[in-house]
């Protein structure tokens, strides 16, 4: 059986004839040489229309997925027409090739699927390929999964940010957390108005005017909008950004007074609680929970913040509507407790009372710790190697493993 044989089962195109395949200079790779077929006419890149020849560039190679170690290259004089609807001359598209990229569409199918099991790294060095091509093989991947995916009705959106980098780099994320259906629906740079503005932008207000139900953190500028965009939808609060605010507070109290407690030379025995600390204590392991119990026995306003967290935790156990006066009395001897950083969260509760419970209003109807896991779902993409941290390559990598894109039809599943 030929190579020829084998590339018309899986890669045959029609107006495309495989000339023959030889072996490389180096030795390493395989170049099977592509013509057009004998009276085909080509297609004009800009209006994807057959129009008439007009003349014929060098030789471009595009890379083919590797067969049994050698490199395949598909070599092909690319030809220009004379196209009368364009009015200019244009090089022509042919079907397995995405503009000015050096790899087949098969190939960067191939690739893209590995990299998303993969870090881009393990993946370029796994197929002895470079970075750059994996990049270019997410990208090709990832945008014709957007221009091709279908919005549909969306019940539910859930607005996130993530730091990305040092010196408060932030993505704004935002999720479709229908029960049955959560993916990321969009990434933006920054977490200001603009950016979020951005996102109502690309959804088109078809779409936004169906949304019932909007959860968010705290952050002023999605509040502005979601008021100003969603007026018709529920905003929520969730609980998971709230509880994130108060592990943050906690943390803040325990450095502190640690800190504090070095200074007046007394015994550290807060050192190494940090995760006793902000873990669940359902959570802990039997000695965890021993040095826990412990620490508990002094008082501290580390302690004190501890504890009021925990009653904070149980409070989403009640069921609605005496989830509303438990708050009330949360705040109340949150205020009482001298704790500046918790009594910042009681504060902004307070505030935001009515979006809080919110969540007790909609609980049934969402599928709870949704933005939860998408978040770290997000994290783990973003903690990947994936060579350079730009916004570009992360927006890539995000929307290729959360966003449930299509992928490009393919002649044959090379798996
Ligand atoms: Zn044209």
């Amino acid at each position: 059986m030929e190579l020829i044989t084998i590339l018309n089962r899986c890669h045959r195109f029609r107006g495309f004839v495989y000339q023959h395949a030889h072996f490389g200079a180096d030795k390493k790779s395989i170049e099977v040489v592509v013509r057009p077929r004998k009276g085909s006419t080509a297609v004009c890149s800009r209006c994807h229309l057959p129009a008439r020849g007009y003349d014929q560039l060098a030789v471009r190679r595009f890379e083919f997925i590797p067969l049994w170690g050698f490199f395949v290259f598909l070599l092909y004089a690319m030809r220009r027409v004379d196209c009368r609807r364009c009015g200019s001359v244009i090089v022509e598209e042919v079907p397995w090739g995405d503009g000015k990229r050096t790899l087949t569409k098969a190939y960067m199918l191939f690739l893209a699927r590995w990299a998303r099991r993969l870090s881009w790294k393990e993946t370029a060095e796994a197929f002895r390929t470079s970075w750059e091509r994996v990049f270019d093989a997410v990208e090709h991947v990832v945008t014709w999964g957007l221009e091709h995916r279908t919005l549909g009705q969306i019940d539910a959106i859930g607005v996130d940010e993530i730091q990305y980098s040092k010196g408060h780099k932030y993505l704004t994320l935002v999720y479709q957390i229908d029960i049955g259906v959560t993916r990321l629906l969009w990434v933006g740079k920054e977490r200001t108005i603009e950016s979020f503005q951005a996102f109502f932008a690309a959804m088109g207000q078809e779409v936004i005017s169906k949304i019932c139900f909007v959860c968010s953190d705290m952050w002023e500028p999605y509040l502005k909008l979601i008021r100003e965009r969603c007026s018709e939808a529920l905003h929520i609060l969730d609980r998971f950004h709230i509880v994130s605010n108060m592990n943050k507070a906690l943390d803040k109290v325990r450095a502190e007074e640690t800190g504090c407690m070095k200074r007046e030379g007394r015994d550290p025995i807060l050192k190494k609680s940090r995760w006793l600390l902000l873990k669940r204590s359902e959570n802990l392991k039997d000695e965890q929970q021993f040095r826990l119990r412990d620490l508990l026995r002094y008082n501290l306003k580390t302690v004190r913040a501890y504890l009021l967290k925990e009653a904070f935790q149980q409070l989403w156990d009640y069921n609605s509507p005496a989830w509303a006066g438990k708050l009330d009395e949360w705040c109340r001897q949150t205020m009482r407790s001298r704790i500046e950083p918790m009594k910042k969260i009681a504060r902004s509760l307070r505030t935001h009372r009515e979006l809080i419970l919110n969540y007790f209003r909609a609980q049934k109807l969402l599928s709870s710790g949704v933005v939860e896991g998408l978040n770290n779902k997000a994290k783990v993409t973003m903690r990947k190697s994936y060579g350079f941290r730009t916004y570009r390559v992360l927006e890539l990598a995000l929307y290729h493993s959360l966003g449930k894109l299509p992928e490009p039809e393919s002649t044959h599943d090379f798996f």
